[in-house]
């Protein structure tokens, strides 16, 4: 039972892609972490989402370790690239109790705990929703994986939405002026034929085109032959993507949602009249909304750059991939790796707090490639050591050595590849 006021070494709030491996690397760093969710299990995107496949290079340290475990769990083929739901979640809960990570869930963070010392603002906790009335959490360091920046913008952290500006990063392919346009919503889903069904040709629903990724084989089925081919079970289904007026706005959500049913209840039909059954995701698949601006923002010309930054603290390897965005011949060109750097998870004007995961600081178009799950999963890990090491030096992150993090990444407990071998040209 918690406490209505707690303390802890290192408080991550989110529990997801990002949030879950800096929990788990700032414990086998030796700290003291609580690890919070709003949801009533851990998992993030791939779990409350439906988003239930890596995708994106490399796959290291914890992330590695979550896939191997999910392979053991479902007995899979070498080949399987996604999972069930309720298989990332029970992996997740096994590394984190295993690592000693007090996980508290159900419990949504609704403001920062903030100190104002010579001019800056210092995060020290969170406030958390409990029946009636507020919890407050107070840790030497506080890790923002929300995905939303909730922490760094109730303590008074800059924003960053929509499409920014060709003149805001010099990034050619972004519009003249800065737009409130971010990517499309997709609500996921994962059909199954039960034994004794015929397998039904995917090819024939409206929205196949978007994805179908097929239990066991480790590629998209955009051949309707080889789909009907397929004696498969377990399809994931990429659903129906949709604009959504603002996915910060629950209430514009729940219209995006209401949309993207209607634009998949000809397919739903379909797959029931052909006898499979239909798991829909419990929310609706948000795939941006607020970034924070840290002491640097990854643009797309650092990621085509090809060179590393010094304060790198994990490589990545994703193409361009807006959802929803101008299709524009020069965002289709292939990325080489690129490295994260430091600076962008340290929130501008802001002490005690890093952010991770999709709101760390980046622009719109250069945040579509690093989202994916294996490229914030080693971010979250690094930045879970950089937070043990504040605690263990009594420093603050902006204060922090990141060659530190580097060499301590790389060691046991944490095995976190930094110079990828395979990367590609
Ligand atoms: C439709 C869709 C398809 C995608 N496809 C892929 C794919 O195939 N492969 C891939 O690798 N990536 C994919 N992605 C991207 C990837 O899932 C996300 O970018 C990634 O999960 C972001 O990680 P995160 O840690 O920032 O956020 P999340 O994984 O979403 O975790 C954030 C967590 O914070 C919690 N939280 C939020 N606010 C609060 C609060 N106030 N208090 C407490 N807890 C809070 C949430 O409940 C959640 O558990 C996809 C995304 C979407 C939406």
């Amino acid at each position: 039972m918690m406490a209505q006021h707690e303390t802890t070494e290192v408080l991550v709030v989110g529990a997801g892609a990002s949030g879950i491996p800096a929990a788990i690397a700032a414990a086998r760093a030796g700290a003291r972490v609580i690890l919070l969710d709003e949801d009533p299990y851990p998992g993030g995107a791939a779990v409350d989402m439906g988003v239930s496949a890596y995708c994106g290079l490399p796959r290291t340290g914890i992330v590695k370790e979550v896939e191997d475990a999910l392979k053991a769990l479902e007995r899979s083929s070498g080949h399987t690239r996604w999972f069930m739901p309720s298989s990332w979640m029970t992996v997740y809960r096994e590394l984190l109790a295993r690592a000693g990570v007090r996980l508290v869930l159900n419990a949504k963070a609704v403001g920062a705990i903030t100190r104002e010392r010579g001019g800056t603002t210092r995060v020290t906790g969170v406030t958390v929703e409990r029946g009636g009335g507020t919890v407050e959490i107070e840790a030497s360091v506080v890790i923002d994986a929300t995905g939303n920046g909730v922490v760094a913008l109730a303590a008074g952290g800059q924003g960053m939405y929509g499409e920014d500006s060709r003149s805001d990063f010099g990034e050619t392919p972004a519009p003249d002026q800065r737009t409130d346009r971010v990517q499309q919503v997709t609500w996921m889903y994962v059909s199954q034929r039960p034994p004794g069904v015929k397998t039904f040709d995917m090819a024939r629903l409206e929205n196949y085109r978007r994805g179908v990724l097929v239990e066991g084989l480790g590629w998209w089925h955009s051949d309707p032959d080889k789909a009907v081919a397929l004696a498969t079970s377990r399809y994931l289904h990429w659903g129906c993507a949709v604009s959504c007026a603002d996915p910060r706005d629950p209430m514009a959500l729940g219209e995006a949602g209401r949309d993207a049913l209607e634009a998949m209840a000809r397919d739903h039909a379909l797959l029931r009249e052909n006898g499979y059954t239909i798991q829909l995701a419990p929310k609706i698949g948000v795939r941006e909304t607020w970034r924070v601006a840290g002491d640097h923002v990854i643009s797309l010309g650092d990621l085509r750059s090809g060179i590393y930054p010094e304060d790198k603290i994990a490589e990545g390897w994703y193409g361009i991939d807006i959802w929803g965005g101008a299709d524009k011949p020069e965002l289709s060109k292939p990325l080489p790796a690129y490295g994260i750097p430091y600076r962008a998870t340290l929130p501008r004007n802001l002490d005690g707090l890093f952010v991770v995961g999709r709101a760390m600081s980046g622009t719109h178009i250069a945040m579509s490639a690093y989202r994916v799950m294996p490229i914030v999963g080693a971010v979250g890990q690094s930045i879970g050591v950089a937070a043990a090491l504040c605690v263990q030096l009594g420093t603050q992150p902006r204060q922090l050595d990141p060659g530190l993090v580097q060499k301590a990444v790389t060691r046991a407990p944490q095995d976190l590849r930094l110079e990828w071998t395979e990367k590609p040209a």
